[in-house]
């Protein structure tokens, strides 16, 4: 009865997900990003060395606010919502809760780390993607972040959660397999950051089962800013310029994510002072219809009688375009065309000499 009920749920899940694939891509809605500072409330998380009055709780929300405030203020099309926003105690449970039911696209959720004892010679940042692993170190740091269960009035919910089973990890993988390719990308690039942004040791992109992650249905991430039992590190990560630094580097591996999915998040002003201008160069414009795991023919008859169909590989992803022209103004006719049709959620991609660039560098380059 359980395998059944875990079965039924992943089919479900991944049904609801090839269908939004087919048929929905957000380019007009805003693309929605969920910031969950870790713990909170009677929730410390990790004290550190225990020479700072401010815990792990206190530092997540200070790099999260500002990462809000930072991608609002400075990319357009994009909001941000947070699992909290002061120091209160949303469950474990609520914040996965909270991003399904408000069709977030992107999870980040940011905490600090720690070694068992109050001091420790580790340091350096880890972000994590959903996966299993028989990794000791992993296993230990995802314990510690689950534990918080433990605090919690209503242990019901968590009975599900059962990390150790082995149906319960393969049901957990099938569902979260659509996502994954994406969250590995963000991780790379957010421990790519804090490499060459803010100059700090990057100890790599990790897998572990996460409850926030786990429960997520979208691209998710958990970033170890870093060890709050390491001295130096505990410093860094409580001066005004430390947070600043990661903020600045969580910033810019989501400004360059969104570049990757092709998600025009440019300001506006510029997007529009550009697109008057002439095509040059090798620049296409195709519209973006559909992506799929799936690798259809591009037939007309498979993409409701649109003719001039073609298709790239990206990582597991299938990516379908429609049309093909080297003037901007063109794509307008193309997109209404395909939306027409029923893509409601379709939009403009460039290419130039046949490889994807984002939009934004394809408008600037015809300005030069
Ligand atoms: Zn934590």
């Amino acid at each position: 009865m359980k395998t059944n009920n875990i079965l039924l749920f992943v089919s479900l899940v991944l049904i609801f997900f090839c269908n939004t694939l087919l048929y929905g891509q957000s380019a007009i809605e805003p693309f929605v990003i969920m910031i969950d500072p870790g713990h909170g409330g009677r929730d410390s998380g990790t004290p550190g060395t225990g020479r700072y009055k401010s815990t792990e709780k206190d530092i997540a929300l200070d790099v999260s606010l500002a990462l809000g405030k930072m991608i609002e203020s400075n990319l357009a099309n994009v909001k941000i919502v947070y699992t909290r926003k002061k120091d209160v105690f949303p469950t474990l449970r609520s914040r996965p809760d909270l991003a399904n039911k408000k069709d977030v696209d992107l999870f980040i959720s940011i905490h600090c780390n720690a070694q068992p004892g109050k001091k420790g010679t580790a340091y350096g940042s880890e972000t994590y993607v959903l996966g299993t692993t028989k990794n000791k170190q992993n296993l230990e740091v995802a314990k510690r972040e689950n534990s918080v269960i433990a605090l919690e009035d209503n242990l019901e919910v968590y009975k599900d959660f059962r990390s150790d089973s082995p149906e319960f990890l393969l049901g957990l993988e099938m569902a979260q397999e659509a996502y994954l390719d994406h969250s590995i990308k963000l991780a790379r690039l957010i421990e790519d950051e804090f490499q060459t942004t803010a100059k700090r040791k990057s100890r790599g992109v990790k897998q572990n089962i996460f409850y926030v992650l786990a429960y997520s249905y979208m691209p998710s991430v958990l970033v170890e800013l870093g060890f709050l039992t390491h001295l130096k590190e505990e410093d860094f990560l409580n001066s005004k310029k430390g947070k600043q630094l990661m903020t600045k580097s969580l910033f810019v591996a989501v400004e360059k994510y969104l570049e990757y999915m092709n998600i025009n998040s440019a300001p506006t002003s510029i997007v529009k002072a550009d697109t008057k201008e002439q095509v040059s160069g090798n620049i296409t414009f195709k519209i973006q219809i559909a992506a799929s795991s799936k690798a259809l023919e591009t037939k007309s008859y498979n993409f409701k009688g649109l003719q001039t169909i073609s298709r790239i590989q990206d990582g597991s992803l299938y990516k379908y375009f429609y049309g093909s022209t080297s003037d901007y103004e063109e794509t307008k006719a193309l997109e209404q065309e395909a939306r027409s049709k029923g893509y409601n959620s379709s939009f403009v991609v460039a290419f130039k000499d046949g490889k994807k660039i984002a939009l934004i560098d394809a408008l600037k380059s015809k300005a030069n």
